[in-house]
């Protein structure tokens, strides 16, 4: 039987108000206990209440932004019941007429597009906080009296996840408005939410009411707990009993703590000390004049203006301090994609070590675009612009103050350059000879030995440059990583693993290749495509990250095998996709004598001289994208088989290039990707499969499938052990993760079949039109990182570059 979860949130803000909503009080949070209350809030008799102008104002701000129809006229009720922290015996809040209504929020989740209804916005005051301490409850009224908003959802979620993503979207809205801080820990983001779960089309089932969920966290795990106790009750053939639940954060349970009261139990009856309140076209004209522009919205128009990645847009669009921040940069003219990689990288982690917020340093936008400014005009290299950064926070000064002082100005003058390059090479006569008889790994060296003699101050492309001039040299490190293509073929007929030397003997014997060509070898192991280990996968990382950072190649060429080349390319690609030499992986489905392999070989050379950047592949001859590769042998086809790119490679296919910053040696990198192996399945999915066999790897320390699955991404979910069902629900339970591609080349995406919807639920991930090949390499190099929580991987593995 299918089933069908039906979620309403119930959200409060506390409107940032100067003063409480009916008195003059101060609305502040944390001071000493009942220090701001008077007769109003504390609830003497007689005391009269006067609406906060202000608090109105806020409400229908936040109710115009979330679409909602605003009331010309509103009115206040109280609503009767008892609680110690409602001194009053009710509470003032609005029932026949809120202030909002018909609304909606639009949200996308795992690529799901989603219209999320508001039923209304009211305004009412908050109580007062009740603390228990030891035997004793203790009272605090300073509280009582704060304008609250509550917004009302219609059951339009269905999942733990989904609220946690609304009620985060939801943060961002009004932090972004400036009408609540957002801060769940404080209170003044709260959130309830009801829950009915029913058979798929009979509409909504009965409804739970949930408490006492104090963290986005719990917002997801309390609904997913609620969701599947009820569906456990219903399958059992139970009932669901209304009633109001509170989350157990510590029991990671909900409790039953009341029999649901109705509207008709709190006695609701006109506020007699209120009148109606009506919003003329004055105040109405104040509430347009308070709407700014939306996270989402900002988010696409970043992309379009500054052709920044979805990526970088939701990083810097995700407070609006960080937004302001960089537009008011890019207007000092920090160029928009650099000053975007600037502000993920390097000023977030100086932000995260010191511990501060961005609008709190004396990193100002005027500063910042200074600063990339003179990285851009050469007056100072990389490596001196983060360390001018760095002295920006301690010194407080500008950039170019900084410079001046310290002596960090980039030498750019080549003659300069140039005298001290000849002073090294003849200092270094050995490392030299090296070099000229072939072997580029002294190379290096040369380059450190420059810049220790200028105190890191030259300009190290320049280096390279006035080297690589004076030794007259192009480096193309040239990696040995199995496959046929550096193999050769025994009398017996047998392809075996070989050495790439007829290939660079080919390629010197070339006459339209570059003479100047040197090669480095490396050879990371003999074996054939078939027999590649995390290990060697490991040591091939290592090295790229050596060569491509190090700055002495022209381009990398790595000769590698044909039947996991689209995961070892993937695996680059992912890691190290913004390179700006040249990697390039080539293949053959012959051994290395062939005029196919000796062509493809002499193509990646081409490519690693001429300087494409990021990763590409190239096979029979033909260059291609790395990601969503697949063989095809075409039936009948006299034409050699070959490699296509399946699918259309969309935005998530663009580079993410995880690697970054890492510096891991070739030790961590092998445990890292032994221990992410060992975590991950691929599983094809096809009739018959049975749930256990997945709860069997489950339980033997799996944690994150690639299920391939039909078409848009359906599977078998019915009620049998010869379906994903189960499976599902014991990986949801078990924070076991599911990335989902097609057998279909189609792109996953959950809209379409009852089927796909049930995985959905499941907190399935789909992964558009990546292939398997793809999705596992980038779960490898998501792992490689060194993220583990189910969370954050998830997250990397979604995050559309
Ligand atoms: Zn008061």
């Amino acid at each position: 039987m299918s089933y069908r979860s039906y979620v309403g949130l119930e959200i409060h803000i506390q409107l940032a108000t100067r003063t409480k909503v009916f008195c003059g009080c101060r609305a502040a949070f944390g001071e000493e206990p009942n220090t701001n209350i008077c007769p109003v809030c504390a609830g003497y008799p007689g005391a009269l209440p006067a609406l906060n102008a202000e608090a109105m104002r806020l409400g229908y701000v936040v109710a115009r932004t979330l679409n909602c129809d605003l009331a010309s006229v509103c009115e206040f009720e109280r609503k009767n019941y008892f609680y110690p922290d409602l001194p009053k015996n009710y509470q003032i809040s609005q029932f026949a007429a809120p202030l909002g209504t018909n609304g909606h929020l639009d949200l996308e989740f795992h690529r799901k597009k989603k219209r999320v209804r508001i039923r209304e916005c009211h305004l009412e005051e908050d109580a007062g906080k009740m603390i228990h301490a030891g035997d004793e409850s203790l009272l605090d009224y300073n509280r009582a009296g704060t304008p609250l908003l509550e917004i009302v959802t219609e059951p339009d979620l269905e999942i733990g996840e989904e609220a946690e993503h609304l009620l985060q979207e939801f943060r961002r809205l009004v932090r972004y408005l400036g009408v609540c801080d957002g801060n769940m820990e404080e209170g003044s983001l709260r959130c309830d939410a009801n829950v009915s779960v029913n058979v798929e089309g009979a509409g909504l089932g009965t409804k739970v009411e949930i408490k006492n969920m104090n963290s986005f966290r719990f917002v997801r795990k309390a609904l997913t707990y609620e969701i599947d106790r009820q569906q456990d009750i219903l399958e059992r053939g139970g009932t669901i009993v209304q009633e109001t639940r509170l989350w157990n954060e510590n029991r990671d349970v909900s409790e039953s703590m009341r029999v649901k009261e109705s509207s008709n139990d709190y006695r609701y009856f006109p506020e007699p000390d209120l009148p109606p309140f009506h919003a003329d076209e004055e105040f109405l004209a104040s509430v347009e004049s308070s709407l700014v522009e939306l996270p989402r919205d900002r988010m696409r128009r970043l992309v379009a203006d500054y052709r920044l990645s979805d990526a970088q847009a939701e990083f810097i669009c995700d407070e609006i301090a960080t937004a302001d921040f960089y537009e008011q940069a890019v207007a000092a003219g920090a160029a928009p994609a650099v000053a975007a990689v600037w502000l993920m990288g390097d000023v977030q982690k100086l932000l995260n070590r010191t511990g501060s917020a961005l609008g709190d340093t004396p990193l100002t936008p005027a500063r910042f675009a200074e600063l990339l400014g003179l990285l851009d005009s050469g007056r100072i290299h990389g490596k001196l612009a983060k360390q001018t950064l760095e002295a920006i926070f301690t010194d407080d000064k500008d950039p170019s103050a900084i410079i001046a002082e310290r002596g960090w100005e980039q030498i750019t003058d080549p003659s300069a350059i140039g005298k001290i390059v000849d002073g090294v090479l003849a200092e270094n006569e050995q490392a030299v000879s090296q070099i000229r008889a072939g072997d580029s790994r002294p190379h290096g060296y040369l380059v450190g030995q420059v810049m220790r003699a200028t105190s890191g101050r030259a300009d190290p492309k320049l280096v390279q440059a006035v080297l690589t001039e004076r030794l007259s040299l192009t480096f193309i490190p040239v990696f040995s990583f199995g496959g046929a293509i550096s193999g050769r073929r025994t009398n017996e007929g047998l392809v075996v693993p070989g050495d790439l030397e007829n290939l660079i003997q080919a390629v010197h014997a070339d006459p339209t290749l570059p003479n100047d060509l040197r090669y480095t070898r490396l050879e990371l192991g003999r074996f054939l495509s078939e027999e590649i280990t995390p290990r060697d996968w490991a040591a091939l990382v290592h090295a790229v990250a050596a060569h491509a950072g190090s700055g002495d190649a022209t381009g990398l060429v790595i000769a590698t095998g044909t039947d996991t080349l689209a995961y070892t390319a993937g695996l680059l690609h992912w890691l190290f996709g913004d390179s700006s030499v040249p990697i390039v992986l080539t293949a053959s489905a012959t051994t290395g004598e062939t005029a196919e392999s000796v062509d493809s070989f002499k193509e990646a050379v081409r490519i690693a001289v001429a300087g494409a950047p990021g990763v590409s592949v190239v096979f029979a001859g033909q260059r291609l994208p790395a990601v969503n590769l697949k063989f095809e042998r075409v039936p009948g086809s006299t034409d050699a088989p070959s490699f296509r790119t399946w699918g259309a490679p969309d935005d998530q296919a663009r580079s993410v290039a995880l690697y970054g910053d890492l510096e891991l040696t070739a030790e961590e990198i092998a445990t890292r990707l032994e221990t992410a192996a060992k975590q991950s399945f691929i599983a094809k999915i096809f009739p018959g499969m049975q749930a256990s066999s997945l709860i069997a790897l489950i339980d033997a320390g799996i944690r994150f499938f690639v299920l391939e699955l039909y078409d848009s991404g359906t599977a078998n979910l019915r009620e049998s052990p010869f379906s994903l069902r189960d499976a599902i629900e014991y990986g949801h339970e078990h924070d076991v993760l599911f990335f989902c591609t097609s057998q279909q080349e189609g792109s996953v995406d959950f809209s379409t079949y009852v089927t796909s919807h049930e995985l959905w639920r499941g907190g399935a991930i789909p992964m558009g039109s990546l292939t398997t090949e793809s999705v596992y390499s980038r779960l490898l190099a998501v792992l490689l990182t060194g993220d583990r929580d189910a969370e954050q991987v998830a997250a990397r593995m979604e995050q559309a570059p």
